[in-house]
């Protein structure tokens, strides 16, 4: 089987981790990922066993109730939950790095002390609420407001297909917002809403292609009063605080299309060893041992391409241009990857029940969810100058 981790090329304590999350991925999630996707249930109590891991907290110092790690350590356990159950991947995904790390990297010290240590625990969900009706790829578009009144701001508007927004343990949601304007140009900022809050609403979950065990809402704003110390960050750098919490992101979601990759070849192996057609392996045929070589290969390259963007962000670089590349080849390597393992799985591929359908049905909103495939190509081609 391939295991890209027995190459030795991590140092030990990455390669543990993800050891350990890859023990937990098969022995706690996969058992369980068909029924909830099945049902539509969020994982409540994989979620705990993710939470006691300490996963929400891994890129957190301990002083925050973190594990002291860091954003490559949250991709290497994304790419081992990938692989079995993107819906619970981008739980911990949004979880950590749309819902807590705003606060870590743009809160005072206030937010850092009320929020972390609870986002961290993984005992609570915070949300990243950017998306709205009239404004996705051209994010700067929102529509939302937020106008102070004495030391309370009021948010108005709405926002769409919001992550871990409206679970049972979801306790607070970032939202951007126009708080005014400058020579003409909307001031966006970024604006702390906690969900017990009176006027915000968590609306009816989607009903998704896919990713059927994560939370997914509409969320509308009337009238939310939030204290005005619930800014995040200085008032009017909303829109820049949010593209550098988008390109570490696009690592992160490279991550677990990686996994998703490799989830795809991994099933695709022994489904072709053991599949007999023809008196023989259908894995002895070189059309389906190429397809999954070139499986293979599509995972290997994904993979050295977020590695390459995190180390370039570990080590303080701009990294923008690599984190795109990455979340670009990865995303399409999930989704071609999946095609063709459904491919390989025959009529079987197209039964809900099996992870290859599950990966199948998953994966296109990989090259959709923080920032389209079109986006990142944008964003490299302004990074060539073009
Ligand atoms: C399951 C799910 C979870 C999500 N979670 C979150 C979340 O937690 N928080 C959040 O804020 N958002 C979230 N989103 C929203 C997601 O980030 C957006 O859907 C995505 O950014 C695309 O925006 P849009 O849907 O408005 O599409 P649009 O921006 O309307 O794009 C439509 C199409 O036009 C293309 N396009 C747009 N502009 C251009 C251009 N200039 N050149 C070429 N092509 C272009 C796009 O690539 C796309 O193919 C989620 C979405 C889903 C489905």
């Amino acid at each position: 089987m391939t295991d890209f981790l027995s190459t030795g090329t991590l140092p030990d304590e990455y390669r543990e981790l993800a050891l350990t999350v890859r023990d937990f991925a098969n022995q706690v999630v996969a058992p369980v990922a068909a029924e909830h996707d099945a049902e539509h249930s969020f994982p409540y109590e994989v979620i705990a066993g993710m939470a006691d891991m300490g996963l929400f907290g891994l890129p957190f110092p301990e002083e925050f109730g973190g594990m002291g790690g860091d954003y490559f350590a949250l991709c290497l356990a994304l790419e081992e939950l990938g692989k079995v159950d993107q819906s619970v991947a981008i739980t911990l995904e949004a979880g950590v790095s749309l819902g807590a790390m705003p606060i870590y990297r743009f809160g005072n010290d206030k937010q850092r002390a009320e929020w972390l240590p609870l986002l961290a625990s993984g005992r609570a969900l915070g949300a990243f609420g950017l998306t709205e009706p009239g404004a996705g790829s051209d994010a700067g578009g929102t529509r939302t407001t937020a106008v102070l009144d004495g030391d309370s701001w009021i948010i108005n508007g709405s926002k769409q297909f919001i992550t871990n927004s409206g679970t049972d343990i979801t306790r607070l949601v970032t939202v951007t917002a126009v708080t005014g304007s400058t020579d003409g140009k909307k001031e966006i900022s970024t604006i702390i809403v906690p969900t017990d809050t009176p006027g915000f609403t968590a609306e009816p979950a989607y009903n998704k292609v896919g990713w059927n065990a994560s939370d997914t809402h509409p969320l509308s704003f009337d009238d939310v009063r939030v204290p005005a110390e619930n800014l995040l960050g200085e008032r009017g750098r909303g829109y820049a605080n949010f593209l550098r919490i988008l390109d570490e992101g696009r690592i992160a979601i490279a991550a677990l299309s990686v996994g998703a990759a490799q989830g795809c070849v991994d099933e695709s192996v022994r489904y072709a060893k053991d599949r007999q057609a023809f008196g023989r392996p259908i894995g002895a045929n070189q059309a389906i041992a190429f397809k999954i070589a070139r499986m293979e290969a599509r995972a290997h390259m994904a993979r050295t391409a977020y590695y390459d963007a995190a180390a370039l962000m570990l080590s303080g670089k701009p990294f923008k241009k690599q984190a795109a590349i990455a979340k670009l080849v990865a995303s399409e390597a999930a989704m071609d990857n999946a095609r063709d393992a459904t491919q390989i799985f025959g009529g079987y591929g197209f039964m809900n029940e099996y992870a290859v359908a599950r990966h199948y049905r998953d994966s296109k909103i990989l090259e959709i969810g923080e920032g389209t495939t079109e986006v990142q190509l944008m964003l490299i081609g302004r990074e060539l100058g073009l």
